[in-house]
């Protein structure tokens, strides 16, 4: 049995792992095209930060500890083709130049996402940059260290306004440019948009909102602004975070279907249409538990346990992936925001009769010398009661963590009436008696 795996990060060495542990007697061998294996690139931000002293930190197992345990690793080596009939990929070494043909008896594509390029950041500029990959925080941390002084992000998502943060702290002069009305857009419902905003500006953070970029500027090979429709914004960093978008290419070589996604459509097993070719991680798309829609949803916890399930199945087991129900988590500065489900707005969009209660409090007990203020959103079923979502924001990042409180009921289509019988735990550096979740669920039912 030749399991064969095309991506060695979060999907791809979940999946190895898994496989050698459910058939040790297969050969599990994983092509990775880039310089490294089985790292958190959720944690890049946080090297550049300073809070994780170096980019080796952030690498859970090495070639050789993989190797080690039976599993072959080739790094710098790009699959560029598949022969499904034939079960067959091409490969290419990228030192030599080398191009063979590998067998499998199962393939799968754990190839992730590439970080989107526009047009005008397709540049030779130096001091431009993405942040996906190791060497990109490398690139990122070169500049910094070279002297840059003046950051501009475009993009106002997650990525972007942690790095906000990050080069703050370094002592860059930040400007984030995002062409929507607001920042956090994709996660958060207006309010809690502009309680983000408000914490990147109280914190210095120049934000320019409803600003589309439309070129650079340079000058001896040196990026120095960003042309925008509200004119020239002048910087020594750019850093280009306006989204990413699957690596579809072997998978359309494979001949497997593409969901309206965009992402790799799959069945809960990970198996594409494909005979013998599964798929899993951030090119993969799934399935969400509140909506029952196909969603592409580029995670890290989901993209872990896409592999696994993945590599119990093509080893011979029987594992299956429950879905997602859209739970993220960031922090900027001190502020924390989370949300799980649905928001307000996007159940609105999907023709759902939701209604929403909002509880500002406070994250700990009122009289406790750490409470700071916590924002809480409850979103449900009007009639039903069932719970659809929840956003929380709060100036002690943590304790927007309890948003899984509220993930946990998602899963089994809690309603709110669950979510208030709940015996949460207590004591005064932690909540209220009435955790703000319960207060919320009270004032909703
Ligand atoms: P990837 O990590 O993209 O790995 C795919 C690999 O496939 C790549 O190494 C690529 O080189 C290789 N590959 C592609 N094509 C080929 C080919 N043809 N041949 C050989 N190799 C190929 N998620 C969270 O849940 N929480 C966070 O806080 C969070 N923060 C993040 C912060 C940053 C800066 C970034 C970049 C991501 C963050 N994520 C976060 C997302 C998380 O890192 C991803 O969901 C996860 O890495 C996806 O793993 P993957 O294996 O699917 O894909």
């Amino acid at each position: 049995m030749r399991i064969v795996i095309v991506g060695g990060v979060a999907a791809g060495m979940s999946a190895a792992s898994r496989a050698m542990r459910q058939n040790p007697d297969a050969d599990v061998v994983v092509f990775e095209r880039g310089e490294y294996i089985s790292y958190g690139a959720c944690g890049l931000p946080y090297v550049l930060g300073g809070d994780v002293d170096s980019f080796d930190d952030l690498i859970a197992r090495t070639p050789a500890q993989m190797r080690s345990r039976g599993i072959g690793v080739r790094l710098r080596h790009d699959v560029t083709g598949v022969d499904a009939g034939a079960r067959t990929i091409t490969v290419v070494d990228r030192e030599s130049g080398r191009s063979v043909v590998e067998p499998y008896d199962k393939l799968l594509i754990a190839t992730g996402v590439s970080a989107i390029r526009p047009d005008w950041a397709q540049t030779d500029l130096g001091g431009v940059h993405v942040l996906r990959e190791i060497p990109d925080g490398q690139a990122i941390e070169a500049t910094i260290s070279g002297g840059a002084k003046r950051a501009v992000i475009v993009g106002g998502g997650y990525i972007g306004l942690e790095l906000a943060e990050t080069l703050t702290c370094r002592g860059l002069k930040v400007v984030v440019v995002e062409k929507g009305p607001e920042v956090a857009g994709r996660m958060l419902d207006r309010e809690y948009q502009q309680r983000v905003r408000a914490e990147l500006e109280s914190n210095g953070v120049d934000i320019r909102c409803g600003t589309t970029v439309e070129g650079l500027t340079g000058k001896d090979g040196q990026v120095t602004g960003v042309q925008t429709d509200h004119g020239l914004v002048r910087a020594d960093v750019v850093i280009v975070a306006v989204g990413v978008r699957p690596n579809l290419e072997l998978a359309r070589a494979a001949g497997a279907r593409i969901g309206k996604t965009g992402a790799v459509a799959v069945n809960i097993r990970q198996e594409t249409n494909v005979e013998g070719v599964y798929s899993a991680g951030d090119n993969t798309e799934s399935i969400h538990r509140v909506t029952r829609r196909k969603v592409h949803i580029p995670l890290g916890l989901t993209a872990n346990r896409m592999g696994r399930v993945a590599g119990v199945n093509m080893a011979g087991g029987d594992a299956s992936f429950p879905g997602v129900v859209g739970s993220s988590i960031f922090k900027t500065f001190a502020l924390g925001a989370a949300r799980t489900g649905l928001t307000q707005s996007e159940a609105d969009d999907l023709g759902l009769d939701a209604a929403s209660v909002d509880v500002h409090s406070t994250d700990h007990a009122g009289y406790y010398s750490t409470a700071k203020p916590i924002y809480v959103r409850l979103t449900a079923e009007r009639g039903t009661g069932r719970l659809l979502g929840g956003q929380l924001v709060c100036g002690n990042h943590e304790s927007v963590k309890r948003v899984d409180v509220i993930a946990a009921l998602l899963h089994n289509r809690g309603k709110v009436q669950d979510l208030f019988e709940m015996d949460l735990s207590y004591a005064p550096p932690f909540s209220g008696v009435w955790d703000v979740l319960l207060v919320a669920a009270d004032r909703l039912s």
